[in-house]
């Protein structure tokens, strides 16, 4: 069990934590001034570790005790996690990381500049290694690369790279790292190079400078990772090196980065790289649409191209769109990077949060990507009429790749040359849906419900509207039980998912989180989870349960973090009450 280390918050894999010593500190940090070493002191006459002091974290003696040592003395010089007092490190190897209850643990054998072998090695450490504990590597940490460091899932760095780089005359900046001479200015004003050249900068400078630097980039760090946009920042970063691209392209696609990434968050997303389609989120929304969701109707579909306004019904170009729809067709928005987005799904994340570059030129695996979902979901989606009301470039060649995959008829309501919000086009799309019966408002409102609930807790999770009424306003719309008007759920804006009640929370098939005999308030503590469900995610609605008490919140971590962890908050309780 970890005491002095505890994760506060998360951005996918990385996280903000802090290390509770007498003055605490938040990672991802700098932190070797805070370790004390008896790494190689078993021969000494060092005293064993104060009880009680936090002013620094003990690196425990990590070599075996030489041959013939009383068991007394490595008892007392390597005291088992239940005795220790005191903040702990202890090295462990990248190859077979073990955990021992400490707050810290220092990863060596990391192959530094060997992408596949960072990642595996953060990826098996961060595995085996209790959640809740500190992951350090050292003398790696460098102005350029620390945020893919922290990025992969690293806490705690040191400065002995940079500083020893800098004696050695090399110039580390967030993009460069030069040696001293072939600089002809100093591209920054830290205390060393305000009013400075380099010629006038020794090594000793240097090496202060880049300390400045790495610190100034941990803060910018942290402060994306607080805000949630770490990952749109690192896929910037990153091209600072070859490795760094390598890495989280790497890390892309496996279950270690599934496993922390959100399902839900108000946090908007920049999609500026060709790295976006690989994200999490976007690879999840895609799954979920085309494996969880089901169309309203199978009459008419309408594609429509997305807008940069979000959620896109409340865009002038969808406000054209509808008008001329009418409710007479189900509309289904083209967009990369998610792929399609029903318009039930609209203020889900992230379909209401992503901002991306809009050229109107579609490269080959954007076409590939989102031609791909498209064909997928209309293969699950069978509509007798398929109207595609989008410009021939780029839309075009998506919808087209679709329709070779899936042999759909499609009718084109946007003349060559025209923009899908001409009166031209308008009218073209109108007259498609002549004589076309339109659905009413309740029955869209229902829609929006019914994806939600099958996005959110699975396929089939929405035929609870079989036996149920929606009431309120788009996107704020409350879900009751038709029998006894129990409600079972709301729809939130921002989040653009279903809070859920205790009752809705069964009735949809929320995941569950076992408790110990408490009646949590503002939040249930990892401490208290008995048992959490593998699927949970943070942004899920849970429903947690035990002897005393039974209530619903928002997962605040994983479901093998909640299990693993010792410290920090599992759940944010939005209702309890004891049984
Ligand atoms: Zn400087």
């Amino acid at each position: 069990m970890t005491r002095y280390f505890e994760v506060t918050d998360r951005d996918g894999t990385a996280r903000l934590g802090e290390l509770r010593l007498d003055e605490p500190r938040e990672t991802p940090a700098l932190v070797g001034d805070l370790l004390e070493d008896y790494g190689s002191l078993w021969s000494d006459e060092r005293d064993a570790p104060d009880e009680g002091d936090t002013s620094k974290v003990v690196v425990l003696p990590h070599r075996a005790a030489p041959p013939g040592t009383p068991s007394e003395v490595v008892e007392e010089k390597q005291p088992s996690p239940a005795e220790r007092d005191f903040p702990s490190a202890a090295v462990v190897s990248a190859e077979k990381p073990e955990p021992s209850g400490h707050d810290v643990y220092i990863l060596t054998g990391v192959r530094g500049g060997n992408s596949r072998n960072l990642v595996e090695s953060v990826k098996r450490a961060r595995r085996s290694l209790e959640p809740d504990s500190a992951l350090f590597l050292p003398a790696a940490a460098t102005p350029r690369n620390v945020a893919t460091l922290a990025y992969l899932g690293f806490d705690a760095f040191d400065e002995d790279h940079a500083v020893v780089s800098g004696k050695g005359g090399t110039y580390m900046t967030r993009e460069l790292e030069v040696p001293l001479e072939e600089l002809e200015e100093l591209p920054c004003a830290c205390p060393v190079c305000r009013d400075s050249s380099p010629d006038e900068l020794d090594g000793n400078d240097a090496a202060r400078h880049n300390v400045n630097a790495l610190r100034a980039e941990l803060a910018n760090v942290r402060d994306r990772i607080r805000n949630g946009r770490f990952r749109d920042y690192v896929e910037g970063q990153m091209r600072a090196s070859r490795w760094q691209v390598e890495a989280v392209r790497l890390l892309d696609g496996t279950d270690y980065v599934e496993a922390r990434v959100p399902v839900a968050r108000r946090t908007e997303m920049d999609t500026n790289s060709s790295e976006s389609l690989d994200r999490a989120e976007i690879r999840r929304f895609a799954r979920r649409v085309t494996e969880r969701y089901r169309a309203p109707r199978d009459d008419v579909a309408v594609l429509l191209p997305c807008s940069a306004g979000k959620p896109y019904s409340q865009s002038r170009s969808h406000g054209d769109f509808r008008d001329a729809i009418r409710r007479r067709a189900h509309e289904v928005i083209v967009t990369s990077p998610l792929g399609v987005v029903p318009r039930g799904l609209e203020n889900v994340y992230p379909a209401a949060h992503y901002d991306t570059p809009v050229t109107g030129r579609w490269d080959a695996k954007e076409v590939e990507f989102v031609g791909g979902v498209l064909a997928d979901y209309l293969r699950r989606n069978g509509y007798d009429r398929i109207v595609a009301h989008v410009e021939e470039r780029g839309y075009g060649d998506v919808v087209e790749h679709a329709a070779e995959e899936t042999d759909a008829n499609i009718e084109w309501t946007v003349p060559e040359g025209a923009h899908p919000t001409d009166d031209v086009s308008l009218d073209a799309l109108r007259e498609a849906l002549d004589g076309v019966e339109g659905a009413t408002l309740d029955e869209e409102k229902r829609a929006y419900v019914r994806a939600t609930a099958d996005y959110q807790f699975g396929e089939g999770a929405g035929d609870v509207l079989d036996d149920a009424y929606v009431e309120g306003r788009l996107p704020r719309l409350r879900l009751v039980r038709e029998s006894d008007d129990e409600h079972l759920g709301t729809l939130t804006p921002g989040y653009g998912t279903l809070a859920v009640s205790v009752e809705g929370a069964r009735e949809l098939g929320a995941a569950s989180v076992e408790i110990d005999d408490f009646v949590p308030e503002g939040s249930v503590l990892a401490p208290g989870v008995v048992d959490a469900d593998d699927g949970i995610r943070v942004g899920d609605e849970v429903i947690f349960e035990g002897p005393s008490a039974v209530g619903v919140g928002r997962a605040r971590m994983h479901g093998d973090e909640m299990r693993r962890s010792s410290r920090g908050v599992a759940v944010s309780v939005r209702h309890s009450s004891d049984i």
